[in-house]
């Protein structure tokens, strides 16, 4: 990565800062496999752009609850997602961000894998190497089969985000997606046994550091929604200073973002669990 791109990226209106610099930056870098962006959350205008395709489809939603016939009922949810579909290609994929974030991973040589979560939140996966496409691929694959596996056979204390995102109860592919995505083992591990367990991953992380004797090292918190095993795990630790270390050698302002990030990244983590009781209330309120 040449220092005007890098520059000339900083300075990009239409991708978030820490978008730019783990998600593009880090990769092109070769500093991480792959990164992952969920859009249209994470682009600049993307609560926008959701409350705009919710609102066009909140009629249907409405006379969707009415019908009782389970077999009318099954078409209008298909007729539902068919026009959520192209409403997301419409407003999301039509969109002055998502075209930026697309021409700049092209400008970098990044490749892109987009993966379908449900018809209106897609994740963009950026990489370089073809087996990284690969275990990708399997990865996706594989959720797919949990999907099914979780709504023939639900688990009553996963409630509802069991059917989501089932992939957050499998500590398997947890391991694999966390490796792909350049987190240290340690923390792989931890986050996985955690889930596994029921525990509340965002509680403990907010706990250890309000717990944590003296200030933690922001280069600990590598990355925004990765969670260290400690405060202190050491290979965390190492793994950013050598982010930050790389992304300055490139372009000092680069360096300078990057501290910038991660600063906020550690006072995400300690407020966690307060951010989703927050988002809970809005989605249960609206
Ligand atoms: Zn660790």
């Amino acid at each position: 990565m040449n220092p005007k791109d890098l520059g000339e990226l900083l300075a990009e209106p239409r991708i978030a800062r820490r978008v730019s610099v783990e998600n593009l930056m880090l990769v092109s870098l070769g500093l991480r496999m792959c990164s992952q962006t969920t859009i249209p959350a994470e682009l600049p205008s993307g609560e926008a752009m959701g409350a705009a395709i919710d609102a066009r489809f909140k009629p249907q939603m409405e006379r969707l609850r009415a019908i009782q016939d389970q077999k009318m009922k099954i078409k209008a949810i298909g007729e539902i997602r068919k026009g959520m579909a192209s409403a997301f290609e419409e407003v999301v994929e039509g969109s002055p961000d998502y075209k930026a974030l697309a021409s700049w991973a092209k400008r970098l040589g990044l490749k892109v894998n987009q993966v379908e979560v449900r018809p209106t939140v897609h994740e963009v996966y950026l990489y370089r190497e073809r087996d990284t496409l690969k275990e990708l691929q399997r990865l996706t694959q594989e959720r797919g089969k949990l999907r099914v596996e979780a709504v023939k056979r639900p688990e009553p204390s996963r409630g509802q985000l069991q059917f989501a995102y089932p992939e957050e109860f499998n500590g398997p592919w947890i391991r694999r997606m966390g490796r792909l995505l350049g987190y240290p083992d340690c923390c792989v591990d931890r986050y996985a046994s955690d889930r596994e367990q029921g525990i509340n991953v965002e509680e403990r992380a907010a706990t250890q550091l309000k717990e944590l004797q003296g200030e933690p090292d922001p280069h600990t918190y590598l990355a925004s929604y990765f969670f260290p095993c400690t405060p202190t795990c050491e290979k965390a630790k190492a793994r950013g200073e050598l982010y930050h270390s790389k992304l300055s050698e490139a372009l000092p302002e680069a360096g300078e973002a990057y501290e910038a990030i991660i600063r906020e990244n550690l006072e995400r983590v300690r407020r966690q669990p307060e951010i989703i009781g927050e988002y809970l209330s809005r989605i249960r309120g609206a």
